[in-house]
């Protein structure tokens, strides 16, 4: 059994360090070449090379808001405006003592990081456009108090920026400053974009209800990634006082904030590199081509009709050519249940599922009436019936989603709250869904990650420094994942991207994402669904061998075969109701489950 794993292993590994490889190049290749800019002694280059750097440091923290968690974050430009008052502000001394430009930025970026979550927190209730339009109006707010607020910000007139202190204060100096700091906010939004946080962030925007079913909570996770986008975001603005020398409220225009915005798509959503270039792409183009300045909106708008149209996926979608390597036709799935030993380790905390006169109606329509159901740990038990008879109503109840208006929910001794989908991972539920719920850009072993976010331990900022815990959670769960993607039989697959998988290797990818929290109890909808007699067959294996670890499996199936081949115990609903509860031989002889479900 060993001699056979460890190959497999290296050979991931292998390939591993290849992709990071070739992940990092083109960066190195871009430091290289701002590095050697200086070498051309043009200071009118200094400006845009500095320019484009400082509207980085902006975009690195909104890629994460928009091109990973999908947030529609379209007037960024107000955090710019602001950090540039409030450095310009503090530095000239209006309001207090004047302070050195080193504490105004520092000062800039703590009133970012409150109005980046203040801007922020709409994008919890309120969903893509409406949302998009409240930070546009933030927007508006920022400057008209700009331009009203005379005797601190000089209204029309505006006020001086900040002066920089020496070595900073020439040209190239102060490039190399905002270099510098380009690189910094580079790395740490690359850190967080490739931690748990990363992934629970395109979870969010793809596959919400999956997120939460991992133990994804949207709250708490926006808030820290507002505060981070609005703390580099006020930085920048405190950093572009400086170079313009002087700032005016018509400095901040909403084309600005454009800029920001299509930086992003034409970079391709879940990036890094591809915003950078996007960035910086869109610094130089009204430069190179400086009639055509006074139709940026113009261009910025056709140049986004065609990506939208010609390549979907942005520049990195265009770099991504490892992606574009045909797979292997006519694959099989060969699930390895010996493996689950490995991912299990010795003790599972065993625990009865207990539900008890579960009521819930949607209207008038009764979906459960009254539904006593138990799960004993290390069993499989089956729930079957018509459809719309409420078995998924029911998986639904029992993961959290809804509040059952009568009746309870019981894990062990413990009672599970209605209405906590995000609480549920905590417990040891896990689950797949009726349809698979993946994040199709993400790679094959990144969903299967997700399934163990509850087990990291590394906090936000330990993630953005890339500490030695943050280090320790990414190895210890990348190499869970890839012994649950053994033990499925898609460890092959596991750096492509999920989207490029067969809906029968979308099953059993989601059962591996299940599979991450060695779950106490596991609920599967319908898994057997759309595969082939052969996959049945050993997913019917699988399951068996899951429960053999002590995992109680609520099965939700329609393929009567593997119902009575596997279960232990099998429930019939139909109507809301409970019809029959019995061992598979019990059921299939049971009058009216054979009339009103299994037919003649
Ligand atoms: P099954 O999974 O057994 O096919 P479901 O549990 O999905 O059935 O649905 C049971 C009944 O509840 C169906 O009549 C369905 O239309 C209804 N239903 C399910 N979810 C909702 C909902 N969110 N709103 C309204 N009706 C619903
Ligand atoms: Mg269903």
């Amino acid at each position: 059994m060993r001699s056979e794993t460890l190959p497999a292993q290296a050979g991931a590994r292998a390939t591993r360090g290849h992709a990071s490889w070739h992940a990092l190049l083109p960066f190195a290749v871009l430091l290289i070449l701002s590095l050697l800019l200086p070498l051309t002694g043009n200071d009118y280059w200094a400006l845009i090379a500095t320019r484009a750097a400082i509207y980085w440091i902006l975009v690195a923290g909104l890629n994460l808001i928009v091109g990973y968690a999908g947030q529609l974050a379209i007037g960024y430009v107000a955090l710019l405006t602001l950090g540039a008052y409030t450095t310009a502000v503090l530095t000239g001394g209006k309001l207090m003592a004047p302070m050195p430009v080193w504490g105004a930025l520092a000062a800039a970026g703590a009133v970012g990081a409150l109005f980046g979550v203040i801007v922020g927190l709409p994008a919890l209730r309120l969903r893509t456009f409406y949302f998009a339009m409240t930070t546009l109006g933030f927007a508006t707010i920022v400057t008209q108090i700009a331009l009203a607020w005379q005797s601190v910000t000089g209204g029309g007139v505006g006020l001086p920026g900040p002066d920089m202190p020496a070595p900073f204060n020439s040209a190239w100096g102060f490039y190399y400053l905002c270099l510098g700091f380009a690189v910094f906010c580079t790395l740490i939004t690359a850190n967080v974009a490739r931690s748990r946080y990363g992934r629970a962030l395109i979870a969010l925007r793809d596959a919400e209800v999956a997120a939460e079913a991992v133990g994804i909570s949207k709250p708490g996770l926006l808030v820290k990634v507002f505060m981070l986008a609005g703390t580099l975001a006020a930085i920048a603005g405190g950093l572009f006082a400086s170079l313009q020398t002087y700032i005016t409220p018509d400095a901040f225009t909403f084309d600005l904030s454009l800029l920001f915005f299509i930086s992003i798509l034409i970079g391709g959503r879940g990036s890094i590199l591809g915003p950078l270039l996007g960035t910086i792409l869109l610094t130089i183009l009204p430069e190179i081509a400086a009639p055509l300045a006074a139709w940026a909106t113009f261009l910025y708008a056709v140049l986004l009709l065609a990506i939208v149209l010609l390549m979907p996926g942005g520049i990195a979608a265009l770099l991504d050519w490892r992606n574009r390597k045909p797979l292997e036709s006519g694959r099989a799935i060969t699930p390895r249940p010996a493996a689950l030993a490995e991912l299990y380790g010795q003790t599972l905390q065993a625990r009865a599922l207990k539900v008890q006169g579960a009521a819930l109606a949607f209207g008038g329509l009764r979906a459960l009436d009254g539904v006593d159901l138990e799960v004993a740990p290390g069993q499989v038990h089956g729930l079957i019936g018509p459809n719309g008879s409420g078995k998924t109503t029911m998986l639904n109840v029992i993961s959290g989603y809804y509040q059952p208006q009568a009746g309870g929910v019981l894990l062990g001794d413990s009672p599970l709250p209605g209405n906590a989908p995000t609480k549920r991972a905590l417990h040891g539920i896990a689950r797949t869904f009726q349809t698979p719920r993946l994040v199709g850009e993400a790679s094959v072993l990144q969903n299967v990650m997700m399934g163990g976010t509850v087990a990291g331990r590394a906090s936000f900022i330990e993630a953005m420094f890339c500490l030695p815990r943050q280090l320790r959670d990414e190895r210890e769960m990348a190499q869970r994942a890839r012994v649950a993607l053994r033990v499925v039989g898609l460890e092959e697959l596991a750096d492509v991207r999920a989207d490029r998988l067969q809906h029968s290797e979308l099953r059993f990818m989601e059962i591996a994402r299940a599979l991450m929290l060695k779950p106490c109890l596991l609920l599967l909808d319908e898994p057997a669904a759309g595969l082939s007699t052969e996959e049945i067959l050993r997913l019917g294996a699988l399951i068996k061998a899951v429960s053999a670890q002590g995992t109680g499996v609520l099965l939700v199936e329609h393929h009567a075969d593997l119902i009575f081949d596997i279960c232990d115990h099998v429930t019939v609903l139909n109507l809301g109701r409970v019809l029959a509860h019995g061992t598979p031989a019990e059921i299939r002889v049971h009058q009216e489950v054979v009339s009103a479900y299994l037919g003649a």
